[in-house]
């Protein structure tokens, strides 16, 4: 049997969904009908999103809360730039005592024209290691990866020398930015291997159906959307089903492929919604048993 067809065969594959906090009660309620949706793919934990610099606080924790109540793990993403470790640990024995274990240790981008970043934690790999320090193995602790390169790196030796420095800090696994580029993976895979890393790097995936949106998020985050991708979405102009179908099957095929490639999960920035995300593992795994 096709293991891809089938999760539960490979224990040590993840699925995870990442969603962003909502600003009201109703957006709220719909945010826990989405994920109703997406759980009977079983995925492994929720993550939620939250803004350098404690933007989000309250909204970040109000959805931990939620996915928690909702019997299902949850990752809180952590931006620890414009954060002082008094706060970052007292947040992380926030999370320790509503029963959070596993979260996502990230720098954070410094909102421009503040102050940001003067002091406390300047990078990722400091806080996976304050992280540890103060609570050992209590939090599975989640790096971001970046095969395609972090956007502020000016070159791929030195970018590789950080993601491993914040790996031998004491995280035990790594999500990547998206890509629509499986072969960047492999590449980025191979060099960390080569370069000593044995967690696991799941991939993350964006399903897209806006092709506008799609160019406004890579542009900020540095992701490439190759030529062929950009000038075909371009040519369905405002065909939205065209669109639509066409992003699905790009999607999915990458999937596919990076599973069949030994890729140890999937990690999928659902924008809040199901409906992408829940096609492109029902064509990878299969309809969920009712
Ligand atoms: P780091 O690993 O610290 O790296 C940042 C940059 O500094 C890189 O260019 C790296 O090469 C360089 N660098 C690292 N260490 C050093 C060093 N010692 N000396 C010099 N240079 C160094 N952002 C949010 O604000 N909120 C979120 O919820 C969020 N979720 C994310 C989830 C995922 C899965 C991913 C992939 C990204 C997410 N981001 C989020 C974006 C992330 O915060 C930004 O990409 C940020 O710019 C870098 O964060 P990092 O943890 O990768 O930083």
């Amino acid at each position: 049997e096709n293991p891809i067809r089938n999760p539960t065969m490979t224990t040590s594959r993840s699925l995870s969904f990442e969603f962003f906090p909502t600003r009201t009660p109703e957006g709220r309620a719909k945010q826990i009908l989405v994920r109703q949706e997406l759980k009977q793919f079983n995925p492994q934990f929720f993550s939620c999103t939250s803004g350098a610099g404690g933007s989000t606080r309250e909204g970040t924790l109000q959805t931990v809360r939620d996915i928690l109540n909702e019997q299902t793990p949850a990752a809180p993403h952590l931006p620890c730039i414009g954060m002082l470790e008094n706060e970052i640990v007292e947040l992380l024995q926030q999370y320790k005592d509503i029963g959070v274990n596993r979260l996502i240790a990230l720098r954070g981008d410094i909102p421009s024209g503040t102050g940001f970043g003067m002091e406390g934690l300047r990078y990722a790999n400091e806080l996976v290691a304050l992280v540890k320090q103060k609570f050992g193995d209590h939090f599975h602790t989640i790096v971001a990866a970046y095969p395609e390169y972090h956007p502020q790196s000016q070159n791929a030796a030195d970018d590789l020398r950080y993601f491993v420095q914040k790996v031998n800090a004491g995280a035990d696994s790594a999500i990547t930015q998206y890509f629509f580029n499986a072969d960047a993976y492999f590449n980025f895979v191979d060099d960390a291997q080569r370069a000593g890393v044995d967690i696991p790097i799941i991939p993350g995936i964006i399903p897209v159906d806006s092709f506008t949106k799609l160019v406004r998020f890579s542009d900020m985050c540095g992701a490439e959307i190759p030529r062929w991708l950009r000038l075909k979405l371009y040519s369905y102009a405002d065909d939205a089903e065209s669109i639509r179908a066409f992003a699905l099957d790009v999607v999915t095929h990458m999937c596919e492929r990076l599973l069949q490639g030994g890729a140890p999960g999937l990690h999928f920035y659902t924008l809040n919604r199901a409906d992408l995300s829940a096609e492109i593992c029902k064509r990878i795994y299969g309809a969920p048993a009712k």
